[in-house]
């Protein structure tokens, strides 16, 4: 009998899981199964490109996971239920049950609107395709000199304000973070945001938080009114409420609580991998949700699964951060360079080969996604009692 692994969301996390163990793991002991609500994989990391009327390469899985050994399982995702081992999808056919004997968990997040009045209703988000989509038309509509105004002066703010601007000069663009601009930069870091932003014209509100959104202006915390044509919201990312619904143990946020090897600390049975995963780095601080660090974690799942499956030894892929990517628009951008835990050093690379180290990256991901069986790696025998041993029946949580 073959064991059943089901993964869950084939973002960048779940589909270079799936990929790993395919490549680990022999054909005949495992059955891998891969579940995703869409047929293309979805460069998250382009979205705000997308947004600015970019067209990104179609890339289907079909495509990707032919001849891997992978199977691939078009449907939604409803529910799970972990002391049955069941997961439950629709599709075009209707509802359905799929059993595992290991899950790994991957589906990732969306926008978080973090209950501000109006944002739901008004602004506009780029955290999924379809958002992407939307924010695409919207702008295109714009007349020149409207008001756009960015929320959230993190990582994604910074880099779809810049890429509207420079994509729409014409635009009246502006930025509203809730503390300094680029404030956990290092000196060199900052000053670059800044001379970017200044070159393309864009208004930063700083230590400015945003109250409510309406269809034509946001108002800030102290009562302002910023006019804003259109409002695109980048506060951070919330994670889908399945697991929440399951009797596993997550946080606060939904995240599921893993272990090193990434394995839920309530169900050995099930893994969780990037933004749906609270997984510890280095200082004992909780990953940040990213591809930097969702990426390795997907890694350590797959490696951690085979090891167990296989009796092999259990492996620790380093789970740390090298740098933070950032890119300003096509023509520019900045490498900043961070401690293990992701604090900024002095160094930072800026400018025309920041963009393309950027870009770099972003191929990368979306190539190590693309390819999964060019993993080097003997693919190693299931042994049957491990294989009983990494799925035991559930004691009620
Ligand atoms: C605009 C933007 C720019 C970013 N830039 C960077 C960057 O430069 N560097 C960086 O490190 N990170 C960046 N990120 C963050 C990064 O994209 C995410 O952290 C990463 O995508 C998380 O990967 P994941 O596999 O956990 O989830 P995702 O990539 O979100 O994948 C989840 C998958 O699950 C599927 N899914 C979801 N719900 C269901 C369901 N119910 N049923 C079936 N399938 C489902 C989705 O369709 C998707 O395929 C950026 C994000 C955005 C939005």
């Amino acid at each position: 009998m073959q064991h059943r692994i089901v993964v869950l969301g084939a973002g960048y996390t779940g589909a270079i899981t799936a990929g790993r163990l395919a490549r680990r793991l022999r054909r005949e002991d495992v059955a891998i199964t891969l579940v995703n609500a869409e047929p293309d994989f979805v460069e998250r990391v382009r979205l705000h490109q997308l947004a600015t009327g970019q067209d990104l390469k179609p890339r289907p899985f079909g495509e990707m996971f032919a001849g891997t050994g992978v199977e691939l399982r078009l449907a939604r995702v409803t529910g799970v239920d972990v002391d049955r081992r069941t997961v439950a999808v629709t599709d075009a056919n209707g509802a359905g049950e799929l059993e595992y004997d290991t899950l790994v968990y991957a589906l990732g997040s969306g926008w978080n609107d973090q209950g501000v009045p109006g944002v739901a209703e008004h602004a506009h988000e780029i955290a999924g395709r379809a958002g992407a989509l939307r924010l695409r038309e919207r702008l295109a509509g714009l007349a020149a000199g409207q008001p756009v105004v960015v929320v959230g002066g993190g990582l994604t703010g910074l880099e779809a304000v810049a890429e509207i601007a420079e994509a729409r000069p014409d635009l009246d663009v502006a930025l509203a973070a809730r503390g300094g601009l680029g404030d956990w930069l290092s000196a060199k870091g900052r000053a670059h945001v800044r001379k970017v932003f200044a070159g393309l014209g864009i208004t930063v509100h700083e230590h400015t938080a945003v109250a409510a959104v309406a269809a034509d202006h946001v108002t800030t915390a102290d009562g302002t009114s910023v006019p804003a044509a259109v409002t695109v919201w980048t506060t951070g990312f919330a994670v889908h409420p399945i697991a929440r619904a399951t009797s596993l143990e997550v946080t606060g946020t939904g995240q599921i609580v893993v272990d090193r090897s990434m394995r839920s600390v309530s169900h050995p049975d099930v893994y969780a991998v990037g933004d749906a995963a609270l997984a510890m780095g280095p200082g004992d601080k909780p990953l940040r949700m990213s591809c930097a660090s969702g990426v390795p974690t997907a890694w350590q799942a797959a490696d951690a699964i085979a090891a167990r499956l296989t009796g092999g030894k259990l492996p620790e892929v380093p789970l740390r951060y090298f740098n933070q990517c950032i890119s300003l628009g096509r023509k520019d951008g900045l490498i900043q360079y961070v401690t293990a835990d992701d604090r900024a050093v002095r160094a930072a690379l800026t400018g025309r080969i920041a963009a393309f180290y950027k870009e770099l990256v972003c191929k990368g991901a979306a190539w190590g996604v693309a390819n999964p069986l060019l993993v080097p790696a003997p693919r190693r025998r299931v042994v049957r009692e491990r294989a009983d041993a990494v799925a035991p029946a559930n004691a009620p949580a």
